[in-house]
């Protein structure tokens, strides 16, 4: 199915539209994406060559189900291979989907035991410089933009650390203009007084700016590659410093030279071929697993969901049961990464998925800016000590491990993909009136599909007779001085 990515241009002025206008149509009126912008720093790394050279010599259809039998039997001996990896993201390993749950359960407890962490998001900015035509931030897009201030900051994380969430991801969009890298050190020690541990997503920066912010409380970073087909990705980033590809697939080197103790690594499943996706994003932390072996790395699974003023974008053809494919091979693959299931899923494959690949999940969701404590006070929030006292209750948890010992992985899995449909469905550089400042809050980034509180995600955790674990890592000052 095509995207249709267009948004209304209504709002725009005349030479905003043109401009748009010629970013969409004509390939010669935008940069070269392979071409770092100054200011980059370029990376001594052949990880990116590495990558690139085993897409493009993927040949998926070319798998049979005699290779998926190999790489089942490997896996099942502890030793899943690339060649493995590559057996079980192909087309001829969906129809062995249980077996590959099962093997992914057992991976996942031998390395996680019945741990699931949990964190939440706080966007504290969605002032963005970029074109990916894709996002509901786009910088053509009319939305109502917001960067908070450190008291509106401060006011949105106490509602959230109240309600007993120990780790944050704060977001910013991608703007350096308007949400430069001192506003989010800031940001970070301000965090530091609510949260033990602090991930960013936000622009890729430099070795010695990714170091100023591990200073200043930030412990990973989360760098979203989107797809790693250049010639692809040229096609969707039409504009902004988010075009070069090669800096942006360098961010997780820099971070770890910098000093980060983890990065996040993505695809956007939808936005090309998934198969190709999944292998790269997966062979990008393996080869730096074996690079930074200290590293704590993790890997999210989003795909495509619609945005504010355009509703009919959707996951391409990745449907759940392909969905769930993915994250099985890339925990049979990868067993030590953390996998990470977004808020983008609904609340049936998350609970699902987390028994199975899955090991940390969002909680408490908003996409929006400075929104927390509306959505917060709408759910009622609740200490953690009471949540404890209710989940200690006998009845309850009887409930949960009874659900549990019920439970096989082909349950598990089946569950994850009963449906197997696409069921669920800057301004410095911009300055053309298209970015729209209100006093009230930011509009959101994309659509949510599991909007559950955390107490309502904490409670249905230990309903799977599972241990949601809120961090298990202290950030020590004397450590890093
Ligand atoms: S995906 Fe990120 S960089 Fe691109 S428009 Fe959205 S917020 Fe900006």
């Amino acid at each position: 199915m095509e995207q249709e990515y267009t948004i209304d241009n209504s709002y725009l002025s005349p030479e905003a539209q043109k401009r748009k206008k010629d970013l969409e149509e004509n390939p010669a009126s935008r940069t070269n994406h392979m071409e770092y912008m100054d200011g980059m720093e370029v990376l001594d790394s052949d990880i990116k060559d590495k990558v690139r050279a085993a897409m493009q010599s993927y040949d998926y259809n070319a798998y049979t189900d005699a290779d998926v039998r190999t790489a089942l039997a490997n896996a099942k001996q502890g030793h899943c291979g690339i060649e493995d990896f590559k057996a079980l993201l192909s087309p001829a390993a969906l129809p062995h989907l249980e077996e590959m749950a099962a093997l992914a359960q057992k991976e996942r407890l031998a390395h996680f035991g019945d741990c699931v962490y949990i964190f939440t998001p706080l966007y504290i900015a969605n002032y963005c410089e970029n074109y990916c035509v894709y996002c509901g931030f786009n910088c053509y897009n009319h939305i109502h933009r917001k960067k908070l201030t450190e008291a509106e900051m401060e006011a949105e994380m106490k509602v959230i650390a109240d309600s007993g969430i120990e780790e944050i991801l704060m977001l910013t969009g991608e703007s350096r203009a308007v949400s430069d890298v001192k506003y989010i050190g800031e940001a970070c020690k301000l965090a530091r007084k609510y949260f033990r541990n602090i991930g960013l997503e936000i622009y890729p920066v430099n070795t010695d700016e990714y170091h100023y912010l591990h200073e200043c409380g930030a412990d990973y970073i989360t760098v979203f590659q989107e797809t790693y087909n250049p010639d692809k990705y040229e096609t969707l980033h039409l504009m902004g410093h988010k075009r070069v590809w090669p800096y942006r697939f360098d961010a997780q080197e820099r971070a770890l030279r910098g000093g980060m103790r983890g990065v996040g690594f993505s695809a956007l499943l939808g936005l090309d071929d998934y198969h190709t996706d999944a292998l790269a994003t997966a062979l990008h932390v393996y080869y730096l697993q074996r690079k930074y072996p200290h590293a704590e790395m993790s890997i999210s699974c989003p795909r495509l969901r619609p945005i504010i003023n355009n509703d009919k974008i959707n996951p391409k053809d990745v449907h759940e049961n392909v969905l769930c494919q993915i994250l099985c091979a890339y925990r049979l693959f990868l067993p030590f990464a953390a996998i990470t299931v977004s808020s983008r899923e609904e609340a049936r494959f998350r609970d699902g998925i987390i028994r199975i690949a899955a090991t940390k999940i969002s909680a408490g969701v908003s996409t929006g800016i400075g929104d927390h404590k509306e959505k917060y006070e709408a759910h009622e929030v609740t200490k953690i000590d009471s949540v404890q006292k209710s989940v200690n209750n006998s009845a309850q948890t009887d409930d949960g491990l009874a659900c549990a010992n019920n439970g096989s992985p082909a349950d598990a899995a089946r569950a994850c993909v009963n449906d197997g449909s696409q069921a669920d469905a800057a301004h410095a550089c911009v300055n053309d009136g298209s970015q729209v400042d209100a006093a009230d809050a930011g509009d959101e980034q994309f659509e949510i599909a599991d909007n559950r509180s955390f107490e309502e995600i904490y409670d249905a955790i230990r309903a799977q007779g599972m241990q949601p674990v809120l961090n298990d890592y202290l950030y020590t000052e004397e450590y890093h001085n």
